[in-house]
């Protein structure tokens, strides 16, 4: 993978580009994809947004959403926009299993996959160029690096703002986890003179929520949620039939696992939903326990150091059975002395 600024020489000639990333994409996703899309556009490239799978409806304020083709609601439409690229950037993942059933013919392409991504272990040979950097607050921070790098800072419009503002926002746990750098704040400076209006975007994402899903928050801290005090440790476990219950949607169970963080003394929070393919996983951590370490040592996985997420073709039982055996294995580096966060 040859460094991402070897490309900025040929950005001024007018291609065929595809911005894909990870499936169920998330606001930082979405938003550095979107971002990306408004720069890109202004130099003239013909420029397409593929999700590989569907998303939450309350990603749709952001503009030019409503042009993002999901892959496989219109798989034949995704794939002739695919034959026909000549770039694909690859968005807020860094292996290509991380795109689903759009793997296969991503990895078939003969095209210049460009890589752009802040989470661990990069499968570098699969990218023509790129960039990853898990010291990065999110990828919607290295969409606007890219931006200012390649020296089209002036293109930093009100949409780009939008988007990446979005992305930043969630990745960052409002401006709370310790990846928010200074350079984050004035990113941010930047965003607000070209006039964003951030209390919107915070209302377009935490405050559009349907009933139910409120309701469901309430259901699952009640019934699903178990403690274990002697590992520091909190799980909760969400069943098909809740999921019907609630008419959970994509994007409704997102952020749920940051709940049990929240009780005093947890290091681990763990969440795994019964979905129809596989059992899905989300881990968070607080401190010096290594979550993406133990998401891929045990559950398919992978991710961040604190944000992890895995997966199991066990049942719920099964998988939930494992976790609390893979926990006690893990003993010793949940009981030890809080040490400081890591930065
Ligand atoms: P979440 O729990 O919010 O779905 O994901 C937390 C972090 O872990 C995100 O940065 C996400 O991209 C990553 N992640 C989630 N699931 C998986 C997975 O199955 N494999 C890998 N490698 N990363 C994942
Ligand atoms: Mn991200």
């Amino acid at each position: 993978m040859q460094a991402i600024q070897e490309i900025y020489p040929l950005l001024t000639t007018p291609r065929k580009v595809v911005i894909t990333m990870h499936q169920k994409p998330d606001a930082d996703a979405m938003g550095s994809a979107l971002g990306l899309y408004h720069f890109l556009i202004q130099l003239n490239h013909q420029v397409t947004v593929i999700s590989p799978t569907n998303w939450a409806k309350w990603l749709n304020w952001m503009p030019g959403c409503d042009k993002v083709v999901d892959f496989e609601l219109t798989r034949e439409k995704a794939e002739g926009i695919l034959d026909e690229a000549e770039w694909v950037f690859c968005l807020d993942f860094n292996i290509l299993l991380r795109t689903k059933h759009m793997a296969p013919k991503l990895k078939a392409l003969n095209v210049t996959r460009i890589l752009i991504d802040h989470h661990a272990e990069p499968d570098t040979p699969t990218f023509a160029y790129g960039i990853s950097d898990t010291s990065k607050s999110s990828t919607s921070e290295m969409i606007y690096d890219f931006i200012v790098d390649a020296g089209y800072k002036h293109m930093l419009n009100k949409e780009v703002a939008q988007c990446l503002y979005a992305g930043v926002m969630t990745d960052t746990g409002s401006f709370r986890f310790p990846a928010t750098s200074a350079a984050v704040h004035r990113m941010i400076a930047d965003f607000k003179d070209q006039g964003l209006d951030h209390t919107k975007v915070h209302e377009h994402i935490y405050d559009n929520y349907l009933e139910n899903r409120l309701r469901f928050i309430g259901h699952v801290l009640l019934h699903r949620m178990e403690i274990y005090y002697e590992y520091n440790t909190a799980l909760i476990a969400i069943t098909k039939k809740d999921l019907q219950r609630y008419e959970i949607k994509t994007g409704d169970t997102e952020g749920l696992v940051n709940y049990p963080l929240s009780i005093q003394g947890i290091r681990l929070a763990a969440i795994v939903i019964d979905r129809d393919e596989e059992r899905k996983w989300s881990f968070r951590s607080k401190g010096d326990f290594d979550v993406n370490t133990f998401a891929r040592k045990y559950f398919e996985g992978g991710g961040h150091f604190n944000a992890a997420g895995g997966r199991s073709s066990a049942s719920l039982e099964d998988t939930v059975a494992r976790f609390i055996e893979v926990v006690h294995e893990n003993a010793a580096s949940l009981q030890e002395e809080h040490s400081s966060t890591k930065s």
